[in-house]
């Protein structure tokens, strides 16, 4: 049984890439951090592409200039301080900094720009003749500092030539840290007295910390975590430890130099390297000879190309793989690795690099207090505990529970409403004794909880969905948020509550539907138009229209032509984004109010095996469903209604729609992201994931314009890996994807596409409904051109 479980688990969920996402500081869109003051440019905003840092450093101080403009004094003031303070320190002098620091001269700010190593280190540390590619081609960023060249040489150059021309002269020291004093920054650096400042801009790039393995023997001088030059190592044992790009480059460069190879990777096989490198790692390992060349090293770490092995004092290295392997200890002779099942092993050895990753600089970040996007710190979890414990509530007092009973019991709003209106007296009272007039029909609808709960539900979605269409800009983006807008308004609030009761007073409704729809009761309205939501949210995400103690026929036929005929339809051709991005309520409010969370989701495998929760809500709903049927088949099906009445309405509507949708889905939404139900446990989500292993819905890269960002993943808020497909080139048809497009919007080379592909990827279409900025601009700048 658990053999077919994991069968079932890998083929819907666990087999597809779960890769995780670098911590990144928390940067709001203009720059600015959660210390008054301190401002972040450059790599750490999210996009690692020189064009992104030098607009993101220029904007940043246009933004400190006219921050400080706006305060007393003004920038530039002159001021009696001891030490000076100067109006802005910019740390760091890569390319975000200096383009800061042109544009802090140009507007007259006294500043200065702090360097630990040396200016544009980044670049200087590129491999020799590197190419560079300038994307997006279109853009052209803000400031005055500009990047034309397409070798790495002539860059520094066209850098240097600019920045000393401006008289720009980094103070070579490193930054340790911001202290907030006062209304005043202080920048305390390694050697020498605090600077202050008015404002801060961090611009340190992302190189940071090379991740150590933290095993007896790493501090040994043959440990290393960057290759310069692998000749060195011709004829030596060399032991790589990594599964990355960095790793398999490092060891082709070793192997063609002569080096006896040995790669130790903690994982059963390589998943994230590109696959051109696994390629040549493989060619390498039939024959040491094979005329292969790792001209342009993509790794920061492997700083020299290398060609195919010309023979020499040394015979030809080679490539052993040692998957699965952790090392244990490094001695100055040998190395010790450990296997899966515990088994140790020790290799001779000359040489190890570890290259295992590195740590954005986040140590400088949390040394002066500033917050790392997903870390949770104990405020944190305390805020989150209040608002689940504030989503209880709301939650309980919509849906009938002890809450509502008790603002009824007690005479509270909204329950009072009908008596108030009554009390206004005149033209309004009478109105509102009368069910055929507008006010009437509302003093009905919003005499109870949910009516209020479902108002403030679509002011949300129509507000925040603005703001989605504004922030985003693409055709996409707006189409779907207004059909998410649309929805929400029309058949999830205004039918139920004022448009089915305005007909049926006013005898508009057929009798026929209306008894078939929405059955006579003797309270409200009088029938019961809250069914009408079934006319969206289909089953097993909506139970009631199929859980009820007599069929409904009519609801029983919508509910299949929803969920066995139109919802897979519409998956085969556009993926489970066609309900989940366009038509659900629950993906309603996280495109919209959700939209500035989505990277708050978390990502790696083990959030990818709890995917499978959901598959477990949807067993019991079938479960259940198979009671009703036998209920209603049997000719006494008391027996079943016994049973299904306490375990629908006391336990499943109780701790699924209440708890799981509603406590946890939305109690955690500021510190998961807004789809944290819709990914783990809908179960309407859970059997559209089945539906989706057999769509043609993928998207499609291109993958020679992907430069491995991880932008793409870091956005995505189902936790899907985009850039495992992204970079090499495979279609990306995870079940998972809702077809946000925030990862098509948010790539900055415009590598992604939504399409259809055939049972063998090809692709056989591309949606025309446009979706990344930089492939409508590219388009518009070659049809320019042309
Ligand atoms: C191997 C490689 C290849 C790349 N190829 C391309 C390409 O072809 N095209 C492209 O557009 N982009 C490319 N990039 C990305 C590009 O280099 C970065 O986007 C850009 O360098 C980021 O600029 P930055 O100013 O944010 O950071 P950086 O350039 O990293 O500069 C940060 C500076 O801060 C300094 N610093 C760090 N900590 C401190 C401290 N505590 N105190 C003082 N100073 C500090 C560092 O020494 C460094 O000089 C590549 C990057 C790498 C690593
Ligand atoms: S469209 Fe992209 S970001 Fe959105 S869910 Fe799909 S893969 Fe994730
Ligand atoms: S596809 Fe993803 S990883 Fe590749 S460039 Fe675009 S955002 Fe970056």
């Amino acid at each position: 049984m658990v053999a077919i479980v994991a069968r079932y688990a890998r083929w819907l969920h666990t087999r597809w890439p779960a890769g995780t996402v670098e911590p990144l500081p928390e940067v709001r869109e203009d720059g600015t951090t959660n210390v008054p003051g301190v401002y972040v440019a450059g790599d750490l905003t999210g996009i690692p592409l020189l064009k992104f840092s030098l607009d993101t450093g220029a904007k940043a101080v246009e933004r400190i200039a006219a921050d400080l403009a706006s305060r007393p004094g003004g920038a530039g003031a002159t001021r009696a301080d001891d030490p000076p303070t100067l109006d802005l320190v910019i740390v760091g002098a890569g390319v975000a900094g200096m383009a800061a620091a042109l544009e802090a001269k140009g507007r007259g700010l006294s500043y200065a720009i702090l360097e630990a190593t040396e200016p544009f280190s980044t670049l200087v540390n590129f491999p020799k003749r590197k190419p560079i590619y300038t994307y997006p081609k279109a853009m052209r960023p803000a400031g005055q500092l500009r990047v034309t060249a397409d070798l790495k040489e002539s860059l520094l150059d066209e850098l240097r030539a600019q920045t000393n021309a401006a008289g720009i002269r980094p103070r070579p020291v490193r930054a340790e840290r911001i202290e907030r004093k006062g209304d005043a920054l202080l920048v305390h650096v390694a050697d020498g007295a605090p600077l202050c400042a008015r404002r801060v801009l961090v611009a340190i790039g992302r190189s940071g910390n090379f991740r150590m393995l933290g095993v007896p023997g790493e501090d040994l001088e043959k440990v290393s975590n960057r290759l310069h030059d692998p000749k060195d190592f011709a004829g030596k044992e060399v032991l790589v430890v990594g599964g990355g790009d960095s790793a398999l480059e490092a060891s082709i460069a070793l192997a063609q130099s002569g080096a006896r190879v040995t790669i130790s990777y903690r994982k059963p096989g390589f998943a994230r390297p590109k696959p051109e490198n696994v390629e040549m790692l493989e060619a390498l390992r039939r024959d040491p000879m094979a005329p292969i060349t790792l001209e342009h090293p993509t790794s920061e770490r492997v700083t020299t190309a290398a060609g195919p092995f010309l023979g020499g004092t040394h015979p030809p290295g080679r490539v052993t793989l040692r998957l699965g392997t952790q090392v244990k200890a490094i001695e100055p002779e040998r190395v010790l690795l450990t296997g899966a099942g515990g088994q140790e092993e020790a290799l001779p050895n000359d040489a190890v690099f570890t290259m295992i990753g590195r740590e954005a600089p986040l140590e400088f970040f949390r040394r002066s207090g500033i917050r790392i996007a997903g870390e949770m710190r104990p405020g944190a979890w305390v805020a989150m505990g209040a608002f689940l414990l504030f989503c209880a509530w709301l939650y309980n007092w919509k849906s009938g529970g002890s809450m509502s009973a008790l603002f009824q019991a007690r005479g509270w709003f909204p329950f009072t409403l009908p008596a108030m209106l009554a009390s206004a007296g005149g033209e309004i009272a009478a109105a509102a004794a009368d069910p055929r007039t507008l006010l009437g029909t509302l003093a009905i609808s919003a005499a109870g909880p949910s009516f209020w709960y479902t108002l403030a539900y679509s002011l949300i979605v129509v507000i925040f969905g603005v703001r989605r269409i504004r922030r985003r800009k693409t055709p996409y983006v707006t189409a779907q948020t207004i059909s998410l807008m649309c929805v929400q308004v029309l058949p999830l609030f205004l039918l139920p509550e004022v448009i089915l009761p305005l007909l049926g007073t006013h005898g508009l409704l057929p009798k026929g539907i209306a008894d078939a729809l929405f059955p006579a009761v003797t309270y409200g309205h009088g029938r019961e138009y809250w069914r009408a939501y079934g006319l969206i949210l289909a089953w097993p995400l909506n139970v009631y229209n199929i859980f009820t103690h007599e069929p409904l026929w009519w609801w029983i036929g919508i509910g299949f032509l929803q969920t066995c005929v139109l919802i897979p339809l519409g998956i085969y051709f556009f993926g489970k984004g066609v309900y989940c991005g366009w038509i659900c309520s629950c993906g309603a409010l996280a495109e919209t109010f959700g939209d500035t969370h989505r990277h708050k989701m978390p990502h790696g495998p083990k959030w990818n095996r709890l995917n499978m929760a959901g598959q477990g809500v949807l067993a019991i709903a079938i479960l259940l469903l198979v009671m009703r049927v036998v209920g209603w088949i049997l000719p006494d099906g008391n027996w079943a209604d016994a049973i299904f009445d306490p375990v629908l309405k006391t336990h499943y509507k109780w701790v699924v729609d209440v708890f799981l949708a509603g406590v946890v889905g939305y109690g955690v939404y500021f510190w998961y992201s807004g789809r944290f139900w819709c990914r783990f446990f809908c179960p309407l989500a859970a059997l559209m994931h089945v539906y989706a292993r057999f769509s043609r819905f993928a998207i499609v890269s291109e993958k020679k314009k992907c430069i491995s960002c991880n932008v793409c993943t870091s956005v995505c808020h189902q936790g899907i890996d985009v850039m495992s497909f992204a970079n090499k080139g495979v279609p990306m048809q995870d079940p998972e994807c809702v077809r946000c497009s925030a990862c098509v919007q948010s790539c900055p080379t415009g590598v992604l596409t939504f399409g259809q592909v055939d049972r063998g990827g090809r692709t056989i279409a591309l949606d025309l409904l446009p979706a990344s900025p930089v492939q409508m601009r590219e388009g518009a700048a070659s049809s320019t051109r042309s």
